[in-house]
């Protein structure tokens, strides 16, 4: 008998298979299951030996009454989105068969729920994984369970904010960031500077997964040609002197070979495009940071329409595939309207731009047709300006920790920011520290957002014996096993 050519068959789209590329199939009607819960949303069973599965809960098709909404951890991981209660999971099933697995528990460490597993060995998770992933990156742990007022409110404070910025001298705005540091630095989720809740639930996931199938699940690695992690370098010029003060940065990545990516505002200032095409001759990339950097251009739906031609004008006289927000103002539901390749404006983690929060996670996502990149190490002007650090170790321990986890560092300097002595010194620190790790991928974003895009069009299929990479990706993708690295991936 031949084996089957995907792993898994669903009984609809399962968002978590399609972010890490698990092979499986989406079919019509789920098998009958004398262990079926009633309300669970989808199934999912191995291929190879059906007799155990997987049921997901959607909690949001539920009453009120049924099911929790916000913060809350997976088996000590914090995640956020809706939870199927225990009391509506107990109404509904034989708890004599379904034992209470993992805790489910509220941020103060109150269980609300549970992952249930059933004594055949099939798993039950009152919550939806994709929805999860989803409400991470698009940070909509923010609003979840307040109220619509409290939302509003947050977000007139943000809009304010940028109203005023514009027209207030630089050291003020200083001060009021040091200011609120100390309120914004409280905030326990994300947690800073680093948050590994995404790539910590993706691992749980594999290897809860892997125990229903009873073998390791199979999946396509995060970075081509075995390379272990990214390196990202990009840089946002704020104004003409800092365009003028590039060599402060761009000399050290010269002296190393490295590649950036230069961030250029629209209208705000001019370039000299020969200038810009010197940029892009030495194999840089140029990006677009907003049309006037006065914290309008996402202020409302209405204006970022009317600015977005200028914007794409821009774009297309400098080559540009990638958007870049100033002060990192973004607005979920608009970004793919921007029609961009790329957008890199959400931190993974960040309390201390004027609009917190993070994305949650240090490596690529699709948001619709675009690939968001997250800015994912503190930015200068965080470092060196608000907390005044003394030099770059939060860069380095933050830059090695990626690494380990196999992320993408990607670093947002400034060059208007450079004279500061801190700066050009720390960023020559991590770049020397790094550039030469032989597992490290030296990407600019437009390479990665067409990477990402390549491997999210590619698939597994077994042929043989073995998985193999079918698609755009074939040939620089590699297969990886459950959550141990394949021996054969170790040495790029
Ligand atoms: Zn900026």
């Amino acid at each position: 008998m031949t084996p089957p050519a995907v792993a898994f068959e669903a009984t609809e789209p399962f968002g978590f298979f399609d972010h890490v590329r698990v092979p499986y199939r989406v079919v019509r009607a789920s098998r009958p299951r004398p262990a079926a819960p009633v309300r669970a949303a989808g199934t999912l069973w191995p291929v190879a030996d059906p007799g155990t599965c997987l049921w997901w809960c959607r909690a949001e098709e539920r009453p009120a009454s049924e099911r929790r909404s916000g913060r809350f951890t997976v088996d000590g991981i914090p995640v956020a989105g809706r939870v199927v209660t225990d009391e509506a999971l107990d109404r509904e099933l034989d708890t004599a068969a379904w034992r209470r697995d993992a805790v489910v528990a509220d941020p103060d460490g109150r269980p609300v729920s549970s992952v249930r597993r059933h004594v055949d060995g099939s798993l039950l998770l009152p919550f939806d994984p994709g929805e999860v992933l989803t409400t991470l990156w698009s940070e909509g742990y923010r609003d979840l369970g307040r109220s619509g007022l409290l939302s509003a409110v947050r977000g007139l404070a943000i809009r304010g904010y940028y109203a005023v910025r514009p027209v207030l001298p630089r050291p003020v705005q200083i001060r009021l960031r040091q200011a609120f540091t100390t309120v914004q630095g409280r905030s326990d989720f994300p947690r800073w500077p680093v948050e590994d809740c995404v790539a910590d639930l993706s691992v749980w996931l594999l290897g809860r997964i892997g125990g229903v199938a009873g073998e390791p699940v199979p999946w396509i690695e995060p970075w081509p040609d075995g390379r272990r992690w990214a390196l990202v370098l990009t840089h946002d010029v704020e104004t003409g002197d800092g365009f003028a003060q590039r060599e402060l940065l761009r000399a050290t990545e010269r002296d190393l070979g490295l590649r950036s990516s230069w961030n250029l505002v629209a209208e705000r200032y001019d370039v000299d495009d020969r200038e810009v095409r010197a940029l892009q001759d030495e194999g840089c990339e140029i990006g677009v940071h907003g049309l006037r950097h006065d914290g309008k251009d996402l202020g409302s739906r209405r204006l970022l329409r009317r600015r977005l031609p200028a914007m794409r004008r821009a774009a297309e006289r400098w080559g540009a595939h990638g958007f870049r927000s100033p002060a990192t103002q973004r607005q979920w539901e608009w970004m793919p309207e921007l029609g961009f390749a790329y957008d890199t404006s959400t931190p993974d983690t960040d309390p201390y731009e004027p609009q917190p929060g993070g994305c949650c996670t240090t490596q690529p996502f699709l948001h619709g047709d675009m690939v968001e990149l997250p800015i994912t190490l503190p930015q200068d002007h965080t470092v060196f300006a608000v907390l005044d650090h003394p030099g770059a170790t939060v860069w380095l321990d933050k830059t090695a920790h990626i690494r380990d986890r196999e992320g993408m560092a990607l670093v947002l300097t400034h060059p208007d920011y450079a004279t500061d002595p801190r700066v050009a010194d720390g960023y020559r620190e991590l770049l020397t520290t790094f550039h030469a790790d032989p597992s490290v991928w030296h990407a600019l974003p437009h390479e990665v957002a067409s990477w990402w895009r390549d491997r999210a069009g590619s698939c597994l299929e077994r042929r043989g014996g073995t998985w193999c990479v079918v698609g755009p990706a074939a040939g620089r993708a590699r297969v990886r096993l459950g959550t141990e690295r394949a021996v054969a991936d170790t040495a790029p």
